[in-house]
């Protein structure tokens, strides 16, 4: 969610928390408002029925003040006259007296004369004493006095005093009253008013008790008051002149209590109470709803904010309501869709199951149930694993589910990957032939791989927090083990390893090398140590073995005859010359013969050629004078090289007796050959014979033609005697080519393959052939093929076996009645094919059995060698040599050479 809408919303929510509590707080002051007008109101109320009553009051003592004073006034006024008859002084003082028992404050009432001397004086009720002024017989001197006297008289009417300080600290004021008598002044009567006691004598006691009231003077100076307590001036008061007495002196009054009556104020008390319970109850209800808008909004922003997501399904799957974080993972149609939906299908049973297991057995009561599931969920771009942790809720809808959920693809994953990573270690361990062990830094055995408890024959129980000594050390002697312990915790083993043994639990002792590496935990210090074991006892008995094996085969190698070496590959033709080659491997024969390298490069350049296989060469080494049959082979060297052995073993024996062998065979050859020419001597000579008779019958007869024209004296025809000259010469030739035939099938030579011709082997061997043919009256038919091929064969030899098989089946056809012998050469395959077939009498089988032995013979001048040196030299060519009975009668004799083989060796090796 963007900053933007964060504010935004938290701007909407701040308004509403605003007014939702800003509602009963205007509620709480309205209230109060109304509460403190209401009071107000009432004590306004109070207030001005208490003025009103004080003003009533006050107004009444005023009243009954001034009524007192007029009434005293009055009744001195009446009382005046007669009171001015001093001489009945003691009537006057009775009826003075009947008055002052009539008015109590007045307190005291005296006769001045006109010149203000005291006539008399009569104190009032309960007075004690009376200022010294006012005592019969004094001169009024004092200004109060003095001034009200002389009002009185200027005035002729009743005037009252200032107030002044009379005996006692009194304050009085008097009343002079003028007496007049027939119009003139003799003086007044004077009664003296205490303040203090007209205030009490005045007054009704409720008012006293209601009021504290005041006689105060033109200055507001209070002169008497009713009650000496001090009042508050914020009291209710009230404020009226009082005359008389006049001269400025007012009536004051301040009620003494403004409060309320009881009622009303345990009313107001109940109210107040009330109002107070109420707005605390506000308060605090106020209070509540604002922790919980702030906690709603708390929760909201929870819910919207949440980066897991929340949701709130029904029992059916239904989604109802989901936070933003939802909706953002499942894209905008997540929440349309069934929470089954949205599930892997491979998860969707388990989660189907999860949902339907907790829902499934409510037994009546509403219970809440915590559920939780992991399931591949179908995210906007791929599935992702999610946590999900729910909680049933019974309501009116039905069964609800309250679930948040968490994307957890990483963790599965990494567990994946760990777990995969775990079996994959596991199965490394398990699979390993080296023992693993572990122990800390004190030698406790901390771990122990199968491999290891195969080893040393214990269990992993048996070993776990095993300490030295071990099971697995020489019980007799654990000092090496010691030894060795104390070296690995020292860290002194060796990188190299080092050996041990180990007794296992059967009681065999094993032979182990070990390696030990520190274990370094992750903060780098040394946790203990790694020990990985692996048993070489099989391999050392296997060493052993070998290194026994190894004696033997090189004493059996040392005490051949053959030469043995082993060479490395060559690297490349002539990069390495031969001399500088050293041997592998070498034997004593080896060593004995060739102390130098140079010694054997004969031997070796003779293997470089050879095939892979064990094709023997034969080397004559000049400097031993001496044949070598060397046979090379390549092999696979100890350390996996491809290497050449070369072993040369001394044939110089075989091939001496195989030299004479050959040298035999070959004068046996030619020996048969002149054999052959021997048999064939009579028709030789009359093969001979006829070219020479036509040579000299020739001769004469151009002899006698030249000699006949030089006697007639005629022109020798030129053309006449070169042709009997050209006669002559093909006679001459004839003869000489029988000659040269026989020169060269019986002249003494190497056996030597070259190149030559089938069409020229058959014409000279059949030219031989058929002089006995022709003799014998034989018809020699020859059948090539029409491309005779090319033979690399020694072209006298097969030509022997060609006239031999020729004269045999000449021979053979003497008493036949149509004696043909066939020659027949065809090409088979990669092999050339020579058939001479006859019809003479066939084979006997002794004949068959016996044909190919030496010295067999049917004929009386046979030598019975013929066949038997054809086969050989046949055979030498590589070929076979065999003989067939014809269909027709007669038989044939067959032999086979291959073509193009025999490569390039200048000698025709015999066949082994
Ligand atoms: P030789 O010709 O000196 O007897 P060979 O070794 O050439 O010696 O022949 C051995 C024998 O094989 C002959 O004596 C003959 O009996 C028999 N033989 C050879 N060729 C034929 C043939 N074409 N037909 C019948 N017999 C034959």
């Amino acid at each position: 969610m963007s900053d933007k809408a964060l504010s935004s919303s938290s701007r909407a929510e701040l308004r509403a928390l605003k007014w939702f509590t800003l509602t009963p707080a205007l509620g709480l002051i309205l209230f109060a408002l109304l509460i403190a007008g209401f009071l107000w109101y009432l004590n306004r109320v109070g207030l001005d029925q208490q003025r009103q009553t004080l003003y009533r009051d006050i107004e009444w003592a005023q009243q009954s003040i001034r009524l007192a004073l007029r009434e005293d006034q009055d009744a001195i006024v009446a009382s005046a006259p007669d009171w001015a008859l001093a001489d009945q002084l003691e009537d006057t003082r009775a009826r003075g007296r009947e008055f002052l028992q009539r008015s109590p404050d007045v307190m005291y009432l005296a006769r001045v004369t006109p010149d203000r001397k005291v006539l008399w004086m009569l104190p009032g009720r309960g007075v004690v004493s009376v200022t010294r002024n006012r005592t019969p017989g004094a001169q009024i001197e004092d200004s109060a006095g003095y001034n009200v006297f002389h009002e009185a008289r200027a005035s002729r009417s009743p005037a009252f005093s200032e107030p002044f300080l009379g005996e006692d600290n009194e304050l009085t004021v008097e009343l002079h009253v003028p007496i007049l008598r027939e119009g003139v002044f003799s003086g007044t009567v004077v009664a003296g008013y205490s303040l203090s006691r007209l205030l009490t004598e005045a007054l009704s006691p409720e008012v006293r008790e209601r009021y504290q009231i005041h006689l105060v003077d033109q200055g507001g100076n209070p002169l008497v008051s009713t009650s000496p307590r001090t009042i508050h001036e914020t009291n209710l008061g009230y404020e009226l002149p009082l005359d008389p007495p006049g001269h400025g002196i007012r009536l004051r009054a301040f009620a003494f209590d403004t409060r309320p009556s009881l009622v009303r104020s345990s009313l107001v008390v109940v109210v107040i109470g009330l109002s107070i319970a109420s707005a605390v109850s506000l308060l605090l209800l106020w209070r509540h709803s604002r922790r919980r808008i702030a906690a709603e909004a708390e929760r909201d922003r929870l819910f919207e904010f949440s980066q897991d997501l929340m949701c709130v399904f029904d029992e059916q799957g239904n989604f109802l309501r989901m936070n933003p974080a939802f909706d953002h993972f499942f894209g905008p149609d997540g929440s349309s869709r069934h929470l089954l939906d949205l599930v892997h299908p491979e998860d969707r049973e388990e989660v189907r199951l999860a949902l339907a297991q907790a829902a499934g057995p409510r037994t009546g009561a509403i219970e809440s149930i915590a559920i939780s599931f992991e399931a591949r969920f179908a995210g906007t771009t791929q599935w992702r694993w999610l946590h999900w942790s729910a909680r049933s809720d019974s309501s009116k809808r039905g069964l609800m589910w309250y679930a948040v959920a968490h994307d957890v693809t990483k963790r599965r994953n990494a567990e994946t990957a760990l777990a995969a990573e775990t079996s994959f270690r596991q199965a490394m361990e398990d699979s390993m032939l080296t023992g693993m062990r572990a122990f800390d830094m004190e030698g406790r055995v901390t771990y122990v791989n199968p491999a290891f408890c195969e080893i040393v024959g214990y269990d992993a129980s048996e070993l776990l927090g095993a300490v030295p000594p071990y099971l697995y050390w020489n019980r007799q002697d654990p000092s090496a083990d010691q030894q060795a312990l104390a070296t690995v915790l020292e860290g002194k083993a060796p990188a190299s390893g080092f050996q041990g043994t180990v007794h296992r639990k059967d009681g065999s002792v094993r032979f182990v090398r070990m390696y030990v590496s520190p274990l370094v935990a992750r903060d780098g210090t040394q946790t203990g140590w790694m020990t990985s074991m692996t048993d070489i006892s099989e391999p050392k008995r296997i060493r052993e073995e070998l290194a026994a094996a190894h004696e033997r085969f090189t004493t059996v190698l040392d005490e051949l005859e053959a030469a043995v070496c082993v060479l490395p590959p060559a690297t490349g033709p002539g990069t390495t010359p031969a001399d500088h080659i050293a041997p592998l491997f070498t034997n004593r024969t080896f060593r004995h013969l060739f102390e130098h390298a140079a010694d054997f490069s004969p031997l070796l350049k003779a293997t470089e050629d050879s095939a892979p296989g064990w094709l023997p060469r034969e080397v004559l080494l000049p400097r031993l004078g001496r044949w070598y049959e060397v046979r090379a082979r390549r092999i696979r060297w100890v350390d996996g090289r491809p290497v050449r052995m070369v072993v040369a073993t001394d044939v110089s024996r075989r091939h001496e007796a195989e030299e004479q062998h050959r040298r035999q065979d070959e004068k046996l050859q030619r020996t048969s050959r002149l054999v052959t020419m021997g048999e064939m001597a009579s028709s030789l000579a009359h093969e001979l014979n006829q070219p020479l008779t036509a040579i000299a019958n020739y001769c004469m007869g151009l002899s006698a033609r030249i000699r006949t024209r030089v006697a007639a004296g005629a022109e020798l025809d030129a053309d006449e005697m070169l042709q009997a000259l050209g006669k002559t010469a093909a006679q001459a030739e004839r003869a000489g080519m029988v000659i040269r035939r026989i020169r060269e099938f019986v002249k003494r030579s190497e056996p030597e393959r070259r190149h030559c011709e089938v069409e020229k082997i058959v014409a000279d061997a059949i030219g031989l052939a058929e002089i006995d043919a022709q003799r014998l009256g034989v018809r020699i038919e020859i059948d090539l093929p029409p491309e005779p091929p090319t033979l690399n064969v020694d072209p006298i030899l097969i030509e022997q076996v060609l006239l031999n098989l020729a004269k045999n089946g000449i021979d053979a056809m003497r008493n036949a009645t149509a004696p043909v012998l066939r020659v027949s050469v065809r090409v088979l395959g990669g092999a050339i094919d020579f058939a001479v077939a006859d019809v003479g009498p066939g084979l006997t089988p002794e004949a068959r059995a016996k044909l190919f032995e030496p010295f067999f013979t049917t004929k009386a001048e046979g030598m019975g060698m013929g066949l038997n040196i054809c086969r050989s030299i046949i055979e030498s060519h590589q070929g076979r040599l065999w003989a067939e009975t014809n269909e027709w009668g007669g038989c044939t004799f067959r032999f086979t050479l291959p073509l193009g083989t025999a490569g390039a060796s200048t000698r025709v090796a015999r066949a082994a």
